[in-house]
């Protein structure tokens, strides 16, 4: 029996309903629940929170989430095998954890959800990077979710934190930092996990802010950030040619020089542009 909750051991889990990991599927298993407890503690306090957790394989996380007080759980996962394990999960916290079978791309958890909600995973890499911009790029704000608490590849975590000027600086911190607060609370070795990936790991953790720290249309943000960053390598006046037949003057009115690089220009400065460009279209 494990300490967190009274039920067995996440390696005796494995063994009994015979959950080999699948490469396929983006298997790397946390099987430490004082691990996974901490990961649930740093999404903040959930008792008064629905918490979607994206691909919970044979539980680690999401006993991590229970014994922390999560109000519910709302689990989506693909892997049919692990749905007997998290079945057992849910007999020992009863109406606090739902499990729902399909690909969480597909499967809308609204219906599920009661707000506030907070959204908690240990996502399958191949997916992780295209829930993140769904999540960040909703029709309206403020979100569904008031808090992401993610685990990513450590080169993804950074580039989600990273500021103007360094490597990593790109769309994902844009979108990110635009209408969200964004952290790396916790970095993990390869060898946390079961079997152990290649690369080191990272959790993020996300606020929505309530709005947008600048204003600015987020259809035409997101078109100057990704041909802006498309040719990270070029000057902004031609890597950014043919989003306005003024752009040098438009790019002065956002106090960027238009021989400066995508990785140079902030946040504000980005914000500043799309409204320009926006501005100039509509005249
Ligand atoms: N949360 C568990 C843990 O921390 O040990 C498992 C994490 S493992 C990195 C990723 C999980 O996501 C696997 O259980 C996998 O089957 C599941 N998965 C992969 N693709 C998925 C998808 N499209 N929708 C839902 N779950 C998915």
């Amino acid at each position: 029996m494990s300490g967190i909750d009274g039920l067995p051991p996440l390696r005796d889990v494995i063994a009994a309903h015979e959950l080999r990991a699948r490469k396929s599927l983006g298997q790397n298993f946390l099987l430490d629940l004082n691990l996974t407890a901490r990961i649930a503690r740093a999404a903040g306090d959930l008792s008064q929170k629905d918490v979607l957790e994206v691909g919970p394989g044979p539980g680690g996380l999401t006993r991590g989430l229970l014994a922390e007080g999560a109000r519910r759980v709302l689990a989506i996962e693909k892997d049919r095998r692990c749905l007997p394990a998290l079945a057992e999960i849910g007999a020992a916290y009863p109406d606090r954890l739902e499990v729902i079978e399909g690909d969480a791309l597909e499967v809308d958890p609204l219906a599920h959800l009661t707000p506030p909600i907070a959204v908690a995973a240990n996502l399958p890499y191949n997916v992780g990077t295209e829930l993140l911009v769904r999540w960040l790029t909703p029709a309206d704000w403020p979100p569904f979710w008031d808090s992401l608490t993610l685990m990513f590849q450590k080169e993804v975590a950074e580039r989600i934190v990273a500021q103007p000027g360094s490597k990593t600086y790109g769309r994902l911190a844009i979108l990110a930092q635009w209408r969200a607060e964004a952290r790396i609370v916790m970095t993990l070795p390869p060898g946390a996990f079961t079997p152990p990936p290649k690369v080191s790991s990272a959790v993020v953790h996300l606020t929505a802010l309530p709005e947008p720290r600048f204003p600015a249309d987020a259809k035409v943000l997101e078109e100057v950030v990704a041909k802006a960053f498309n040719q990270r390598r070029k000057m902004l006046r031609a890597s950014l040619k043919g989003l306005h037949p003024e752009l040098e003057g438009l790019l002065e009115t956002a106090g960027i020089v238009p021989t400066e690089r995508a990785e140079q220009v902030s946040l504000e400065q980005f914000c500043a542009l799309a409204r320009a460009v926006k501005a100039a279209r509509q005249r």
